[in-house]
């Protein structure tokens, strides 16, 4: 209590008469000077360094600065910058496979990262039909485009220890007619 009343005395204080008169002049001073560059270079962790979540904090802007995406972007967002600068795409950004029409033996494998994955397929040779958004998922990682029939399987890649995935708390996906075509009619 003590210590709020005085906190806002300070601020009255302070704003009555500040202790600093900035005038016009000065504040244009301090826009054109040039930040001092590779201040925060020190603070900014390598790739290779980062372990934890903590790891990923950013070092922020310097004051008056505009911040840049490596001074303020934080987790997953600050990973793909770092790695990108060591030239590591660490999401694999890479387009799917289009040497070749995915089939049930040997689908197109696309890799994620969550529960479910959008693909879009414009057919094979590329580009030989309007995209079609297909959606995969963990509980049904197998989906055919319907225009040309193009394979694709999901491969998922995350963290094998997420409770989330523990079958949804009972909820079930709604049957399909794909659900009661016989396997060999596929
Ligand atoms: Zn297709």
């Amino acid at each position: 209590m003590f210590l709020q009343r005085t906190a806002i005395a300070a601020a009255r204080r302070a704003a009555v008469s500040p202790v600093v008169k900035r005038s016009f002049s000065t504040s244009l001073v301090r826009l054109t000077t040039p930040p001092p560059s590779g201040a925060n270079e020190g603070k900014v962790k390598k790739f290779q360094e980062i372990k934890t979540e903590e790891d990923l904090l950013p070092p922020g802007a310097l004051p008056g600065t505009v911040p840049t995406d490596l001074e303020q972007a934080t987790g997953l967002e600050r990973l793909e910058i770092l790695g990108k600068m060591e030239g590591v795409d660490i999401f694999d950004m890479k387009p799917l496979d289009a040497s070749r029409k995915g089939t049930l033996d040997n689908p197109i494998i696309v890799k994620s990262f969550g529960d479910e994955q959008y693909a879009g397929c414009t057919g094979y040779p590329a580009d030989s039909h309007v995209t079609i958004w297909l959606t995969m998922s963990r509980d049904r990682p197998i989906e055919r485009c319907p225009e040309c029939g193009n394979v694709l399987k999901m491969e998922y890649v995350g963290p094998q220890d997420d409770h989330h995935h523990d079958h949804h708390h009972g909820y079930e996906e709604p049957k399909t007619f794909a659900d009661f075509v016989r396997p060999e009619y596929r």
